[in-house]
């Protein structure tokens, strides 16, 4: 009996596709799960980066099908973007034709893996039934003060031609082409996502179920820090500058401060002074770093001095006003108090710089016994940024530092030299893009009314189909004159509209909530129908999304909630979302796939096709192997041999099929295959539930053995047993095995099997252990141990090694569950 895998996998993906049997509906009578994979950009072909992120959706969704869930396993195009407007300049075609060619072939690959998706509910983003609503969800954040317009020193990408958001940017470079990023002077729309901050951070810690790595992203790319904003008065007059410091209980050691080179009060500071030549010439050198340069821990931090002097509010001692390359007018107050004994940055300037230090916090010492300390900053070797007792510091001398930094800030607020204050790390979101291919922002600028928003009952704004773009010499919009070109809706005399499209992020920052009604048309999703799906149970995805796409989704989520438009519950699990407006319940972050130590890309020519796969071993070889090559969250290394045993793995579940016609001698089951059967289905019930399917897939293998072992006896039940755990992840095979049992249905709708505790008895046996023959000690080991183990916890064992004293071993007999002879 020889395995078609291609003959069976393209009759079953005809049979799911015609009988719709992935295909869902609301059901109060059933629980729900929701599982969701982040839909790709339609580049055109899938690539196994693809395959891994939608194989680990599908066996987890199928597996939820037999657990009797109603499972909603919804996919689509994230279409709009850059990728899509470059490649149709390179291929001289629209966007749009392009883009549609290519979700064709994704879409046919996909279907070719066998991924139970309900394709009914199928959304492309770059559809204007599609980003019409991305328009009204602007509209409504526009009339709330959430969407705004300001001139603002922002990211430009000169490669991609377009502004970039402060989540776009890593290490100082585009995310999307790596090339360096400039600031630029701009009227951009941004989102207030700062007017959510407080809850996007503290509903983090609803999310049980979430990795702790994009925890701990969020959280600090939120960045919220208490302290005390620090007035210091120029010596000269009396200007103040405010700074901000989180270690208010150094402040007596402060013994300069340091401005951004674009901090408003340089140029006034310097004016008619002797430093003030070289101060201009430095300022014009820091403008053309990068912010990632000036801000990262290995570069080499220059500073010049201004010639000013401030006054430390605390002691009233005049300390000189540096700049600095390494502070950055984004954060905080756009100047640093330095505390050179206890900050290993200000450590490092001062130094370098000759410039005075005075400790403040000494070191807990415990061989000194309370004396008082000896140091001496010119002797120390590096700063102390840990906790201690104040000295130096006027009257709050002798406390422990950490209850003085309440004191002293209470004490500086009282005194009018400070106040204590929240500082946060976001930003408001930036959205504009200058591009062709995105959602147009339906706003109309009249001369006479300014800025107003299109009336709704005006959406969809669509893109015009024959704009100019090239990628370059700014939007291809503004050149389109029809589309520019309006009446205004309020006084009708001529007007313009808006040029800018939205960046991609926004697209997908609510897709989730569309798949629940994908037709909906009288708002971006219905009510009713969110209710039943939401929240996402299982998200799973890329790490690279952790501070881009999952942050706005959460945002987009909190802000539909606030106008009402949401009223889901979570139940079951860790975690509960309590609030209703977190939308991933669950988050799987899979890593990624590597061929010779290295990511599978075009540049290095590394990359395995999918296809090549499929059409020598079938697509069940391939989801198998990926499965079981790694578990999903750390990478996984692309092995040849690997793909050889998945596909022999299959094709010995196959002829079991052959075994089954021949009539056993025994007509039972056998004891020991019973026992198996019991404890894989627990085994792999348990994997499945945290994700580790490479564990489970191997227990499975272990009952095929098991089965080949007992050919003599009954084996149906273990055979069926093996065609329902095995189909979520080779659902074809599984398909097949199942209809050729006598089954009528879908396997999917089968129940997934379950385990009888009474058979999982006695997963541990008593090892007689023999010394020449002579009986010396006994060891307990798992029935199912290999021989190498065996050995290992013989030999590791107390009572035997006293026996042997360390004699060579001459020989080692085994007598397999029973004993161990060892001869010396
Ligand atoms: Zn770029
Ligand atoms: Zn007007």
């Amino acid at each position: 009996m020889i395995y078609h895998f291609a003959e069976i996998e393209g009759k079953w993906q005809k049979y799911w596709r015609e009988h719709k049997v992935f295909n869902v509906r609301p059901d109060s009578k059933r629980k729900k799960y929701y599982v969701l994979e982040m839909f790709p950009y339609p580049s055109g072909k899938i690539h196994m980066g693809h395959v891994r992120n939608y194989t680990i959706g599908d066996a987890y969704s199928r597996y939820k099908w037999m657990q009797g869930y109603n499972v909603l396993h919804p996919m689509g195009f994230d279409a709009f973007g850059q990728p899509a407007e470059n490649a149709a300049i390179k291929n001289k075609t629209q966007p749009d034709i392009w883009t549609h060619k290519c979700i064709a072939w994704m879409k046919a690959e996909l279907e070719k893996m066998g991924f139970s998706y309900d394709w009914d509910r199928e959304i492309s983003t770059c559809e204007s039934s599609y980003y019409k609503w991305n328009q009204w969800i602007f509209l409504k954040m526009f009339e709330r003060g959430l969407a705004y317009k300001k001139e603002a020193f922002v990211n430009w990408c000169p490669s991609c031609e377009t502004t970039l958001a402060n989540e776009e940017v890593v290490d100082g470079g585009c995310w999307r082409c790596y090339t360096k990023v400039e600031q630029k002077d701009l009227e951009q729309w941004f989102l207030k996502i700062t007017e959510y901050r407080e809850r996007l951070l503290e509903d983090l810690q609803q999310l049980k179920d979430w990795p702790q790595r994009v925890i701990a992203m969020q959280s600090n790319w939120i960045g919220k820090s208490s302290g005390v904003e620090i007035y210091f008065r120029l010596k000269d007059n009396d200007k103040v500058i405010p700074v901000f410091t989180t270690r208010v209980d150094t402040i007596f050691g402060a013994t300069y401060i340091v401005l951004a080179p674009e901090h408003p009060l340089v140029k006034e500071i310097i004016k008619s002074k002797a430093e003030e030549k070289e101060v201009l010439k430095f300022i014009r050198k820091v403008s053309r770093e990068s912010k990632a340069i000036r801000s990262s821990e290995d570069v080499k931090k220059e500073g010049v001095f201004t010639g000013s002097y401030c006054i430390n509010p605390v002691n009233n001692e005049a300390i000189p006003i540096w700049i600095a390359d390494y502070v950055l007018m984004e954060y905080g107050t756009g100047a640093i108090m330095a505390v050179p004994t206890h900050d290993q940055r200000d450590f490092l300037f001062a130094k370098e710089h000759k410039l005075p230090m005075r400790i403040v916090i000494k070191k807990p010492d415990p061989s000194s016994m309370g004396a008082p300390s000896n140091q001496k900053p010119e002797d120390l070797a590096e700063d102390y940024e840990g906790d201690g007792i104040q000295i130096n510091s006027g009257q709050f001398n002798g406390l422990p530092n950490q209850g003085a930094k309440i004191k002293i800030a209470e004490w500086m607020e009282k005194g009018g030299i400070g106040r204590i204050q929240t500082h946060w790390r976001l930003r408001d979101w930036l959205i504009s893009r200058q591009r062709y291919w995105g959602t147009p922002i339906p706003i109309i600028y009249c001369q006479k009314c300014g800025t107003l928003p299109v009336p709704y009952e005006d959406l969809p704004v669509e893109l015009p189909k024959d704009a100019p773009f090239t990628g370059k010499e700014g939007s291809p919009l503004s050149k389109v004159k029809e589309f520019v070109n309006v009446p205004c809706p309020k006084c009708k005399s001529p007007a313009r509209r808006e040029t800018d499209t939205m960046a991609t992020f926004f697209d997908s920052s609510w897709y989730f909530l569309r798949f629940c009604s994908p037709k909906f048309d009288r708002e971006p999703f219905s009510k009713e129908e969110t209710k039943y799906w939401m929240p996402v149970d299982q998200y799973i995805g890329g790490i690279e999304h952790a501070i881009l796409h999952l942050l706005y989704s959460r945002f987009f989520t909190k802000f539909f909630k606030d106008l009402g438009m949401l009223d889901f519950s979570a139940e079951g699990g860790s975690a509960n979302l309590g609030g209703g407006d977190e939308p991933f319940r669950k988050l799987l972050t899979q890593g990624m796939v590597l061929k010779d130590g290295e990511v599978m890309s075009k540049s290095r020519g590394n990359i395995v096709d999918p296809d090549s796969i499929i059409k020598k071993h079938g697509t069940d070889t391939l989801r198998l192997y990926i499965l079981f090559a790694a578990p999903p969250e750390v990478e996984m290394e692309w092995s040849e041999r690997g793909i050889e045993g998945a596909f022999r793995f299959l094709n010995r579940v196959w002829r079991l099929l052959e075994h089954l016609k021949q009539k056993p001698q025994t007509q039972t089951l056998s004891p020991e295959l019973q026992k198996k059967m019991h404890r894989t289905i627990k085994e792999v019930t348990k994997d499945l539930e945290s994700f580790k399917f490479n564990t489970a897939i191997s227990a499975i293998m272990e009952l095929v053995n098991e089965i080949y072992q007992n050919l003599d006896t009954d084996i149906t039940e273990a055979v069926k047993t093996v065609i329902l755990l095995v189909s979520p992840f080779v659902p074809h095979l599984a398909e097949e095995m199942w209809q050729r049992l006598g089954n009528k249905e879908s396997v999917l709708k089968a129940e997934w099997p379950e385990y009888e505790e009474r058979f999982l008895e006695e997963a541990v046996i008593t090892i007689v252990v023999q010394v020449n023959g002579k009986l010396r000690s006994k060891v307990e080991a798992p029935t199912d141990i290999n021989e190498e183990k065996l050995k290992e916890l013989v030999l590791a064992d107390e009572k035997l090694k006293s026996w042997i004293k360390g004699s060579p071993i001459k020989n080692f007999i085994i007598v397999p569950k029973k004993l161990v002879n060892i001869v010396i």
